[in-house]
This record gives structure tokens, sequence and C-alpha cells, in this order.
């Protein structure tokens, strides 16, 4: 059957280029926590953190953390910890099967209150566990994630004000979604002091730098640390530019919020889009249709409406398949 001849809806498999990286030497940390990294400058300054791996089959953070320790970068201010944090699921990675690698027991971005943390009843909430005093600890947060589809890279803010300003000092990426999480659990980036919507000082983002298996998504990743990194004050723009040389790439031309109002949950399996969206169309009317959730049409609820992060891949009851947003410039 050739391609042409398969509905528009099919889910088509996709390249897996991005090898996996080899993290041996740096996979048993200097923390007494496996694959945690933590280096203090000595000098007054913010806790700084960029986690990766938090899905195991994320492997362009995992890059940017090897390369970042590859390079020696050490802090010039307060502190940096670098944490590769799903292992066992990463363990199982093959680019064949690469979903099958998310996680091992659950979905380890759903655990991070501390009651499912204590519970530790499953491998993922013992690994939270394992994980907490470092991000409790951390007053600035890089999440570095990748994506089921093919997309352009999205910044995760929260609705917390602080860190949509902190994604325009960026100057990077393009898109910058404004969202409240999922109601299936709670993220890393939204856990204790970071979910508070007072300015309390810190600072957590969750980068989506694309397609899983594009080797684009590693330069995005490494760009990004490089910029949070800056505006942390961990180190200065020359050091970076010095020891991680071309890692920055250019500012992005515009800077758009999207503003998540809601999410489309599958009621079955059969949830299908009208079209192979893959994330960032925008429909100008209210009304249009764009997917079929198990006979029930999905419309777009208001004018200019954009598709935020649309995947059938994981599609079953309950499940988030898409999220609508309104945009705004920056
Ligand atoms: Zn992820």
């Amino acid at each position: 059957m050739s391609s042409s001849t398969l509905p528009p809806t099919s889910v088509q498999p996709l390249v897996f280029a991005l090898p996996a990286p080899d993290i041996g030497a740096w996979r048993a940390g200097n923390t007494g926590t496996e694959g945690v990294w933590h280096f203090d400058s000595g000098r007054p300054g913010r806790h700084v953190m960029i986690s990766a791996l938090v899905h195991g089959n994320e492997l362009c953070g995992a890059w940017a953390l090897k390369g970042l320790l590859d390079a020696g970068v050490r802090p010039q201010q307060g502190t940096l910890t670098l944490a590769f944090c799903n292992l066992d699921a990463f363990d199982r990675f093959d680019s064949g099967n690469h979903d099958a690698s998310r996680f091992t027991d659950e979905d380890l971005n759903r655990q991070w209150l501390d009651e499912r943390i204590d519970a530790a009843n499953t491998n993922e909430r013992r690994r939270a566990a394992a994980l907490r005093p470092w991000v409790a600890q951390a007053d600035w947060l890089l999440d570095i994630h990748s994506m089921h589809e093919p997309s352009a890279p999205l910044l995760l803010t929260g609705i917390q004000p602080r860190n949509l300003a902190l994604a325009r000092a960026m100057r990077s990426p393009e898109h910058i979604v404004v969202d409240a999480g999922h109601k299936d659990g709670v993220r890393m980036r939204d856990y204790g002091r970071f979910g508070d919507l007072d300015d309390n000082g810190t600072r957590s983002l969750l980068i989506e730098c694309g397609f899983h298996g594009d080797p684009a998504s590693r330069a995005v990743a490494q760009d990004q640390c490089v910029r949070f990194i800056e505006q942390s004050g961990a180190l200065s723009a020359d050091a970076l530019a010095q020891q991680l040389p071309g890692w920055r790439l250019p500012d992005a031309p515009r800077q758009w919020a999207l503003e998540v109002t809601g999410p489309v949950v599958a009621t079955s399996s059969a949830f299908r889009f009208v079209a192979p969206y893959t994330g960032l169309e925008v429909f100008e009317k209210a009304g249009t249709v764009i997917g079929d959730n198990d006979g029930v049409p999905v419309v777009t609820p208001y004018d200019d409406c954009v598709l935020v992060m649309p995947s059938v891949r994981q599609a079953r009851a309950g499940v988030t398949v898409v999220r609508f947003a309104r945009r705004r410039l920056l």
C-alpha cells in the first residue's frame, strides 16, 4: 500500500536519525544520586539545575548535558546541577520502538506531588524521591524534552509571569506556551516553589526541542542551555561562548505567547485528526472541525485558534491529544 492511498490521519513511521548518546562516563554522577552532577562555585549565586531524560526516549537533553560535562563547564557564581533523570527508561531505548522507553512504570513527569513520591510504589516514584532534594534546592530549572511529532521547538513557562519574562529575555525559541500543566499529575517544573504564582525568585522552564529523533533537537537543547545559563548568571556570556563554541544559535525573529485554554482529551484510541497536523496550525474561524473523537466532531473554540502538540501516537481514553491556544506577540 503506497502512502498516497493511506487515509490522511494514519500514523506514519518517523525516521529516528538522532543516535543515542553514550553517557557511560557521566552516568554515576558526583553526588551519591546516580546521574546527578553538582558543581559549587563557592561564590554566592543561584542554584541552577538542568535536567534531561525525564522521558527516556528524549535524547536531545542527554546530548546537551553530556556536552556540558565533556566541556568541563563549571559555574562562576552559585551552583550548577545537571541531572540525567529516568536512567532505567533510557537503558531500554531502542530507536525502532522509542515510545516504549518513555518510562518504565508510569510517566515520571506526572509524579511531582509529595504524596505520590512518598508512596514510592512505582519505579518512577522511587526515582522522583531520589531526585527530589535536587529539584527542591534548585532556584532555576530548565527541563529538556522532545516531542512525538516533527514540530518547531516550544518553551513551556507554566502560568507564572516571571517565567514568561525569562522566556522573553532568552530571545528564543519563537513559540512560548503558557499552560497550567496536566490533570493527571504534576510536572517537575511545577513542583514545590516553582508552582507559586508570586515571584519567589524561582524560575522553571520546560523546553520541547522538536521531534525525538531529529538531530536538530540536539542543537536546540544546546542553544537553550546557553541562553538559560547566561540569564541565570551562573556563567557569563563570554565564558559560555568560549567553552561551548557553536552552541548559541541566532535569536528568534519574533516570539509568540501561546496561551493554552484547554485540552482535547481522547475518549478512546479511535481519536483521529482530519489532517496530519504537526502543531502551531492557526485556524481563522471558530467552529472549524479538526478531529473526530470516536464519532464526536472536535471543533476550534474561538477565532485564530492554535494547535499545540497534536499527537495520536499515545491516544487512548483520558489522554490529551492536542491543546488549543490563543496567540499574541511578545
Ligand atoms: Zn518529555
